[in-house]
């Protein structure tokens, strides 16, 4: 019996060292000659240089920084190309953003998830340094992420969204229901897409399953949703008591609840509750509006258009729901600015990969209501400081989302102005030349030899081999 222990705990610590090896770093880099999109300002720094030390960005300077005393520093001639902080979706689905929804209610979960860590490298290199996952099992894709087994952004997860029966979370299938209390989970339940509970103890104790899992925030479904068969837009979910209960949860562990909702009557209800952030809005009134702007919650708006970009939806009531959220996304994006409303911008792209491959121009379509610095503030500094929202949970304490020292180091490297021609952001395999995430190289398809420092690219610039095969 002693053996067959030591003999397991051996084979297990072998495989979290494997694991858990960190991809080779180098001493520093040092960006030379790079004008400098903070996150906050609406205009570049004269030429600069950043040194980025370990994780974080360690000077930003207008005259040279000296590095004579770090060993092993990668020096990349910016040539005056603007280096800007990664950007950040506030509103992603990693493990449902490309796959059909069909295949995701069907397929092997296994199967699903090495989709979902593709498409999690993807992202990385779309610039998307950091995505708040709000619905979704990604713990484990996560977890892989941060031990550099996979490569993608850093991942808020919400864990399994908590809905209602017949609310926007549940899309059992017919012969999942009735459910008795305490039966047996449905099968996105055992996935961990979704939680369903009703009464505040069940949402009580699905919230803390979550926190349990690694969730940095909670996601409530608290009103109707376009994509789901049981519930109209107009419905009001949840009762003000079960969604406290989410929040009580929340707030004992740092953090706070987050809640899809659409319509004034579901807002007022959640904000009531005491949730800090509301996902969607886009069929808001004024005075509700000015609540938000009033109580300082966060709106974590899309720019839902009826465009190309748009979900297909085959059911006839689902396309309906969308052409009135459509309806309202010009008032939201209004209101919002006109009330000075701490927006958050993010995409919520579902179930398709050819619009998550698009993820950048979403970005480039909030310039209908928003100059270029003013939406990449919102895709950097604002959704950075949303981010740590999570408190002492935040997986990644750390400044994200802005250029200066001491931030984490999540920088793009720009061959182009983006505060003058966002548009920049769509073709990120063309644009994006560097793409560096917690100090470490994931892109660099600069030549290094003109440095005037000693370097060690072969070794410093971990995996951006990868990157440049594939372009
Ligand atoms: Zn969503």
């Amino acid at each position: 019996m002693r053996s067959f222990v030591s003999v397991t705990i051996g084979l297990g610590m072998c495989i979290m060292a494997r694991a858990q090896q960190p991809a080779p770093t180098n001493d520093g880099t040092l960006f030379l000659n790079v004008r400098i999109f903070d996150g906050k300002s609406d205009t570049l720094s004269p030429p600069s240089s950043v040194l980025v030390r370990g994780r974080t960005i360690d000077r930003v300077s207008t005259s040279p920084i000296d590095v004579a005393g770090i060993r092993n520093v990668t020096v990349i001639n910016g040539g005056g190309r603007v280096l800007m902080p990664g950007l950040i979706d506030a509103h992603w689905h990693a493990f449902m953003a490309s796959a059909p929804q069909m295949l995701l209610m069907t397929a092997d979960p296994a199967y699903l998830n090495l989709l979902a860590a593709r498409q999690a490298e993807a992202t990385l290199m779309r610039g998307f340094t950091t995505v708040r996952d709000l619905g979704g099992p990604v713990f484990g894709l996560k977890r892989a992420i941060d031990e550099g087994v996979m490569i993608g952004p850093r991942i808020y997860p919400s864990g399994a969204f908590i809905s209602q029966t017949s609310g926007h979370g549940d899309f059992r299938f017919s012969f999942e229901v009735p459910r008795l209390p305490g039966g047996p989970l449905s099968h996105s339940e055992v996935e961990g897409v979704a939680a369903i509970a009703d009464s505040p103890d069940e949402v009580r104790l699905r919230t803390r399953e979550q926190l349990r899992g690694g969730a940095s925030q909670i996601k409530l479904m608290a009103g109707g949703g376009v994509a789901s068969p049981y519930n109209p837009i107009e419905s009001t979910q949840y009762t003000e008591a079960e969604i406290r209960a989410a929040v009580e949860a929340a707030e004992n562990w740092g953090t706070y609840v987050t809640v899809h909702a659409y319509t004034p009557r579901a807002i007022r209800q959640a904000v009531a509750a005491g949730v800090k952030c509301i996902e969607h809005g886009h069929l808001i009134d004024e005075p509700t509006a000015k609540l938000l702007a009033d109580k300082g919650i966060w709106w974590s708006l899309q720019p839902f258009l009826d465009d190309e970009d748009a979900s297909p939806l085959v059911n006839p009531v689902s396309q309906k729901k969308a052409r009135e959220v459509f309806a309202g996304t010009d008032n939201a994006y209004k209101l919002s600015k006109k009330y000075k409303i701490k927006t958050a911008f993010g995409t919520d792209i579902l179930f398709d990969a050819r619009v998550a491959s698009r993820q950048g121009a979403q970005l480039a379509k909030l310039t209908r209501w928003y100059t270029p610095p003013e939406a990449l503030k919102m895709a950097t500094a604002n959704n950075g400081e949303l981010m740590a929202l999570s408190g002492f949970i935040n997986p990644y304490p750390g400044k994200l989302g802005v250029i200066e020292e001491g931030a984490l180091a999540d920088l793009l490297l720009v061959d182009g102005n983006p505060l003058e021609n966002i548009k920049l952001i769509e073709d990120p395999a063309r644009n994006f030349v560097v793409i560096m995430k917690d100090g470490k190289f994931y892109k660099n398809v600069l030549p290094n030899k003109d440095s005037s420092f000693p370097t060690q690219s072969g070794t410093s610039i971990d995996q951006s081999d990868t990157a440049i095969r594939k372009k």
